[in-house]
C-alpha cells in the first residue's frame, strides 16, 4: 500500500487485487450488504408448522425460478445467449430436486425454520464447491451464494437487489463502484449496469460467472483484496485500474490524471443527472482543456479556475493573449453560465521555479496569494487584461486568493481595473474565504466584495494551524471540527445580509456527506471536481427530499 497526501484529510491509498474486467473507473463507493442475513430468525418448528415450512420453501424456490427467468432472458438481450445461460443453471438448480429434498428434510429432522434450513444447506453446497481443488469450479461456490441471497430474500420478503451498508450513501449503485465480498452474476445483472461504474470485490476468479458478465458489460472490476469492507467506507471516492487489477482510495489528483492518460480518455465517471432546482453545482477546473468535462456533468458554472495551472502546465508565464485565448475558451464554453477565475495562487504549496521568490523558511504564511499579485504587477496586469476581455463572452467574476482583509481586497480589486481601464468588461470583484482573519470580518468584507467563495482546504489549515499536506498532522485535520461550521456559518449569514451570493469551493463541497449540513448552513451553491457533480447533486436532492 503507498500513501500520499490529498488535501490533508483524504489519504490516497493503493490496494493491489485481480483484473476481473479491464478499464478505468472513478467513482463514490457503495457497499453491497451481504450481511443483511446474518441477523436471520432460527426458530424451531413442530408438527403442522414443520409442513408450513416446507411449503414456504417450495414457494421461494418457484418464485426465485420465475424471477431467474426474467433475469435470463433480460441477460440475452442485453448482454448475450451464453451470458444467459448462467442464469438457466440457476434455474436447474433450484427446480433441483435434491436440493429441495435436503432442505425439507432438514426441516423435519430438526425442526428448523425454512431460512435457518436454506442457509444451513446452502452454505454446505458452497463449502463443498471451495473445497474442490479446481479453479473453474471454486469459482461456481458464488452461484450457491447468489441462489442462498435469493431464497432468503424471498422469504424475509427483503429487497433482492441491493441495498447499500450505510443507507445515507445507497444509490442501489448507481453512478457508484459496487463493493462488495463476491461478485454474484444475479448483482451483476440485476444492479441498475448501465449506472454502474465498477465492481471490487474480495474474492472471485477471472472465471466466475460475474467477471464474464462484468467483461462483456465492458464494466472495469478487480477482485481479491481482503477485508475490502474494513478498508473501504460507502460513499468514499475510489479508482480502479481494471489494466493493472489496482483500486486506489481516495486518489490524489495526479493519480487521476495518470490513469485517465491511462484510458486514452476513457474512464467511466458517473454520467451527468438534471441541475438541482435551488442549489447550484458548479464545477472546479485547472485548465481550459478540462472544461468538457464540465459541461459533459451540466456543471450550473465553473466555481473555481485555478489560472495558476495554466502557468504551471506550460512552465512559464503566459503572455496575455496566451491567456485570453484559453478564458475565452472557457467562458464561451460555459454559454453564459458564470465563470469564477481564481486569480494566480502560486506559492505556498505550489512553488513555481520561473517565479523567483528565494528560500522562505514558512512559504504557507509567506510570499503567496494576495500579497504575490500585490508583487508581481506584469503578471497580475496580464491576468487582469485578459479576463475583462474574456467577459464579453459571457459572465466572468474575477476571485482573488488568499485575501487576509477588506484592505488588501480593495487593494486588489482597484489594481485590476486600473490595468483593464480601456477594456469595454463586465467583471465582478469576490473574495476567497481561506484566511480567517478576512472570514471573521466577512460582514465588512461583503459589503464591497460582489460575491465570495469559501475555500476550505485552506481554511482547515489556517485555522487550526494544520498543514493540509503532512502526514504527519493529517489526523488533526478534519473538515468535521464544529469552529469550521460554525464559521461557514457566520460567512454565509454575512453574504446574505449584504444580499451578496457565497459558494463553497473546497474539497468537502465534493463529499457528499457533508452536503446537506452545507444546506443546512445555508450554503446554496458548491463547486466540486467535474467528476463529483452528480453525486453532489443526488445528495442535494436527497437532502431536498428529507426535509419535505
Ligand atoms: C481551498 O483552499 O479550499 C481551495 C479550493 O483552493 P486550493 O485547494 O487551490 O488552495
Ligand atoms: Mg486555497
Amino acid at each position: 500500500m503507498t500513501e500520499a497526501s490529498r488535501n490533508g484529510f483524504q489519504k490516497e491509498a493503493v490496494f493491489k487485487g485481480l483484473t476481473l474486467s479491464k478499464g478505468i473507473a472513478i467513482a463514490r463507493v457503495c457497499r453491497f450488504n451481504e450481511k443483511r442475513h446474518s441477523n436471520m430468525e432460527i426458530y424451531k418448528v413442530s408438527g403442522e408448522g414443520l409442513d408450513r415450512e416446507v411449503s414456504r420453501v417450495r414457494r421461494a424456490a418457484e418464485v426465485a425460478a420465475e424471477r431467474v427467468e426474467a433475469i435470463r432472458k433480460e441477460t440475452e438481450e442485453k448482454i448475450g445467449k451464453a451470458e444467459a445461460e448462467i442464469f438457466s443453471a440457476h434455474r436447474m438448480i433450484l427446480e433441483d430436486h435434491s436440493l429441495l429434498q435436503a432442505i425439507e428434510d432438514l426441516i423435519r429432522k430438526k425442526g428448523t425454520n425454512a431460512e435457518a434450513a436454506v442457509m444451513a444447506v446452502l452454505d454446505s453446497y458452497e463449502a463443498r464447491m471451495r473445497q474442490i481443488d479446481d479453479e473453474y469450479l471454486q469459482d461456481r461456490a458464488g452461484d450457491f451464494v447468489e441462489i442462498k441471497n435469493r431464497l432468503l430474500d424471498i422469504l424475509r420478503n427483503t429487497n433482492p437487489a441491493f441495498q447499500c451498508v450505510d443507507l445515507a450513501h445507497c444509490q442501489r449503485g448507481k453512478n457508484r463502484i459496487v463493493v462488495s465480498t463476491e461478485l454474484t452474476p444475479g448483482m451483476t445483472v440485476e444492479l441498475d449496469t448501465s449506472h454502474t461504474m465498477g465492481f471490487v470485490t474480495e474474492r472471485g476468479g477471472s472465471n466466475s460467472h460475474a467477471a464474464i458478465l462484468a467483461r462483456a458489460l465492458g464494466i472495469p472490476a478487480v477482485s481479491g483484496i481482503p477485508d475490502i469492507h474494513a478498508e473501504i467506507a460507502c460513499g468514499a471516492e475510489i479508482a480502479i485500474n481494471g489494466d493493472e487489477g489496482e483500486v486506489i482510495l481516495w486518489p490524489s489528483e495526479k493519480t487521476v490524471a495518470r490513469l485517465k492518460k491511462m484510458a486514452g480518455g476513457i474512464v467511466r465517471v458517473p454520467s451527468a443527472v438534471d441541475p438541482v432546482d435551488g442549489f447550484a453545482v458548479m464545477a472546479n477546473i485547472n485548465l481550459a482543456s478540462e472544461l468538457d468535462e464540465a459541461t459533459s456533468m451540466r456543471a450550473d458554472g465553473i466555481g473555481l479556475y485555478r489560472t495558476e495551472y495554466e502557468f504551471i502546465t506550460a512552465g512559464r508565464f503566459l503572455s496575455e493573449d496566451e491567456q485570453y485565448e484559453r478564458y475565452s475558451q472557457v467562458v464561451k464554453g460555459m454559454q453564459g453560465k458564470p465563470v469564477i477565475f481564481r486569480l494566480f495562487d502560486a506559492g505556498g504549496d505550489k512553488p513555481l521555479p520561473f517565479l523567483e521568490s528565494g528560500h522562505e523558511e514558512n512559504p504557507a504564511l509567506g510570499y503567496r496569494g494576495g500579497r504575490l499579485l500585490l508583487g508581481h504587477e506584469k503578471l497580475f496586469a496580464t491576468q487582469a487584461r485578459a479576463m475583462a476581455r474574456a467577459s464579453v463572452h459571457g459572465e466572468v467574476l474575477a476571485m482573488y486568493p488568499m485575501v487576509v482583509d477588506l484592505e488588501q481586497f480593495i487593494l486588489l480589486r482597484s489594481l485590476f481595473l486600473e490595468s483593464a481601464a480601456g477594456i469595454d468588461s463586465n467583471v465582478k470583484h469576490g473574495v476567497m474565504f481561506e484566511v480567517p482573519s478576512a472570514c471573521l470580518d466577512a460582514r465588512k468584507i461583503m459589503r464591497e466584495a460582489d460575491f465570495a467563495s469559501i475555500g476550505t482546504n485552506d481554511l482547515i489549515q489556517y485555522l487550526f494551524a494544520v498543514d493540509r499536506n503532512n502526514a504527519l498532522v493529517a489526523y488533526d485535520y478534519s473538515p468535521k471540527r464544529a469552529l469550521l461550521w460554525k464559521m461557514i456559518g457566520s460567512m454565509v449569514r454575512a453574504c446574505q445580509s449584504q444580499g451578496k451570493s457565497i459558494s463553497v469551493c473546497g474539497e468537502i463541497a465534493g463529499d457528499p456527506k457533508y452536503i446537506k449540513k452545507l444546506m443546512k448552513k445555508g450554503v446554496r451553491a458548491v463547486s466540486v471536481s467535474p467528476r463529483l457533480v452528480t453525486g453532489a447533486r443526488v445528495a442535494a436532492l436527497e437532502a431536498i427530499e428529507k426535509a419535505k
